[in-house]
């Protein structure tokens, strides 16, 4: 089984959904000590194709791609050779992330989601402006959807795979709008590991909070293993 661990920020400045620096380098210092290596979620779809998943991988996935990971994280990830995936609401690049507007995180440039791509992280899809899918019209929800698929592939010069559902909300409906437009592998935020037979469409993950640090790492992924059946 494999973790897909979920963050948002990382930074110092405000707590809330922020790792900061130090933990999120702990953390990697802990997963490496234990023999783990990260893949990204687009390189766990292809596991997935096969229903065969790797020993000792995990996923690291930063939603909202806000302006600390590029930071932060790219720069402590490479300290250890490893890539993640981020998410990026297409239509606020350079804003503010104005869906949670009390926290005022920055959203990355497109010139930073570009440098992402190109040191080798993965760029996924977080929709145009990161509303609760299953709350619109199909036609909305559908243009939330593909729009942000092309902006990014445009953007990056490169496909786009992988999606991830803002506030994890989704059904029938919305997942099969994300499997017509392309995507092949997309995450939720219900707790829980990858299974080899899991739907890549509705993927579990590990959420991580702002006062984790190693250990607390370790016991989200005790949790999330005792919580997936087997
Ligand atoms: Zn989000």
């Amino acid at each position: 089984m494999v973790p897909i661990l979920m963050y948002h920020n990382v930074g110092e400045r405000e707590r809330h959904l922020n790792v900061s620096p130090q933990a999120l380098a702990r953390q990697c210092r802990l997963l490496s000590a234990m023999g783990f290596h990260a893949i990204t979620l687009r390189e766990l779809a292809e596991y997935l194709q096969a229903h065969h998943l790797p020993q000792r991988a995990a996923v690291f996935t930063f939603d909202d791609a806000l302006l600390g990971v590029y930071e932060h994280a790219l720069p402590i990830l490479r300290n250890c050779g490893w890539s993640a995936t981020v998410f990026a609401v297409s239509g606020r690049l350079g804003q503010e992330a104005d869906w949670a507007p009390r926290h005022r995180h920055r959203v990355m440039s497109r010139e930073q989601i570009a440098e992402l791509h190109a040191q080798g992280w993965e760029v996924g899809a977080h929709t145009l402006t990161h509303p609760y899918l299953t709350r619109l019209s199909p036609e909305d929800a559908r243009r939330e959807i593909t729009q942000c698929r092309e902006d990014l592939q445009q953007l990056i010069g490169a496909e786009v795979l992988s999606f991830c559902y803002p506030y994890g909300d989704l059904d029938e409906q919305v997942v099969q709008m994300v499997q017509q437009a392309g995507y092949r592998v997309a995450c939720t935020v219900r707790k829980g590991l990858v299974r080899p037979h899991d739907n890549p469409l509705a993927l579990p993950r590990v959420p991580i909070a702002y006062s984790d640090g190693a250990t607390g790492l370790l016991y989200r992924l005790w949790r999330a293993w005792k919580r997936t059946p087997r």
